[in-house]
């Protein structure tokens, strides 16, 4: 393999050449860290979404499903704490006038002192003392821009959750433990933002709270906590020896936690975090009972007990879980003397299932192959490519991570058959274009 850094450069070409993520406005000079997904990226991230959705709602009794707004009442934000505390100290450099976060170990010296030096320019005293900054986008609803109007992009889906708990609770007539899921974007000002789609201004959550009665919160937390990292290597398939927890310490515990594990992964540029499981306690319902002066708790019909309840968050980022795949997935080899560049997705996630291509334009090949192509999508997202020699076709593919590549060759037009062959062993099988559509199916279960 590549060393780390270069091999970070190489991703993000690939990705950019494949078609898998444009930086935004690009021909406008981009807009920082916002990233666009291409057409084989809106596939990837689109089919591990709905591998999420699938496990967390579709095959579970226990947990609904939710598509909340990303605008809410400003009082949700106070209610949550993030109006107050969603914050970084950050300094500004009056000469150049860049902006960074107060504990960048690039800066040298202390700001505000006149011995601080800014790590852009490199100017002596024009770095201001700390300043907090809130972290959520602002924006005005209505056609005033007053105050009384200001409203918020959601920073986290979670309070949509909990504002709904109880119209879910009450119309899917569940009962506690349950948990709602939801996916959808959520908006961060960060200050330092970079490494590709790691840590972006916009970014998608995958986030389910888990409803538990307090004291069985520990439990519910172990639970969920074992329970994503053996979807992330079962499921997903990223390679266990890649993965870890990180539980938080106490100084790291966010306002509203009383126990939470990350889930890293090694990128290229070090162990970090996609993932994270959170022992919310009952902070945001509380608060939102506090703030909203509605009622929140739960009366448990077999003990008729009250109780607000616990709550055990799972948060993945989608954006962050793609980009696990994709350098997961990214390997380079030799083959007779060649360097091939393959990305390894499970075939189930993968953008494209399948590549058809006829041998040669002629003798009845495309012909053939037009119709197999046809056939083949109707199961599963295929391409037809039969532009240059059959290798460098397999080549592009390869860096697709198609997992089949089918060949009509001459012996197709005189038998039926095809080859199929397979992106990771190399080898190729033949077999009848009528049994290819179950040949394919059985490989894309899962
Ligand atoms: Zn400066």
């Amino acid at each position: 393999m590549p060393p780390a850094d270069n091999l970070m450069d190489k991703l993000v070409s690939l990705a950019k050449r494949r078609g898998f993520v444009f930086q935004s406005s690009e021909i406008y000079g981009g807009l920082g860290s916002v990233w666009d997904y291409g057409p084989l990226g809106v596939e990837l991230k689109k089919n591990i979404k709905e591998r999420w959705w699938r496990s967390m709602v579709h095959e579970r009794e226990d947990i609904e499903g939710l598509d909340a707004a990303i605008l809410m009442h400003p009082k949700v934000w106070e209610a949550s704490g993030h109006v107050a505390g969603f914050t970084d100290p950050l300094v500004d450099c009056k000469h150049c006038k860049n902006r960074f976060r107060a504990d960048d170990p690039r800066i040298k010296g202390t700001p505000g002192q006149p011995d601080a030096q800014c790590p852009v320019c490199g100017s002596r005293g024009t770095l201001t003392a700390p300043r907090m900054f809130n972290l959520m986008f602002k924006t005005f609803m209505g056609p005033l821009e007053e105050a009384a109007a200001v409203v918020y992009l959601r920073p986290e889906t979670a309070q949509g959750i909990y504002v709904n708990y109880l119209n879910v609770l009450q119309s899917s007539r569940q009962k506690i433990p349950f948990g709602i899921a939801q996916i959808g974007k959520a908006f961060r000002n960060e200050i330092t933002p970079g490494n590709f789609t790691f840590r972006t201004r916009e970014f998608e959550q995958m986030e389910m709270q888990f409803f538990v009665k307090p004291g069985t919160d520990g439990e519910w937390f172990d639970f969920w906590r074992h329970e994503r990292m053996k979807w992330l290597v079962g499921n997903l398939g990223i390679r266990a020896e890649k993965v870890r927890f990180h539980q938080h310490t106490k100084l790291e515990l966010a306002h509203y936690a009383k126990d939470a594990y990350d889930i890293e992964y090694e990128f290229p540029f070090g162990w970090n975090e996609f993932e994270g499981i959170h022992n919310r306690t009952d902070f945001d319902l509380a608060r939102h009972q506090e703030y909203s002066g509605k009622k929140l708790d739960y009366l448990d019909p077999a003990t008729n007990e009250r109780f607000v309840p616990y709550v055990v968050e799972t948060s993945a980022g989608a954006d962050r879980t793609t980009l696990v795949v994709l350098c997961d997935a990214y390997h380079e080899e030799d083959v007779a003397g060649e360097k091939r560049v393959v990305l390894r997705f499970r075939p189930t996630i993968a953008p494209l299932k399948a590549a058809v291509f006829p041998l040669v334009n002629k003798d009845g090949m495309p012909e053939l192959a037009r119709r197999i192509y046809d056939d083949v999508r109707n199961h599963c997202n295929a391409f037809y490519d039969d532009g240059g020699s059959i290798g460098r076709r397999y080549r592009r593919q390869d860096e697709a991570g198609t997992p089949f590549g089918i060949t009509i060759d001459g012996q197709s037009t005189q038998d039926g058959t095809v080859t199929v062959r397979d992106r990771d062993t190399l080898a190729q099988v033949r077999v009848a274009s009528d049994r290819l559509v179950q040949f394919l199916g059985d490989r894309l279960r899962g």
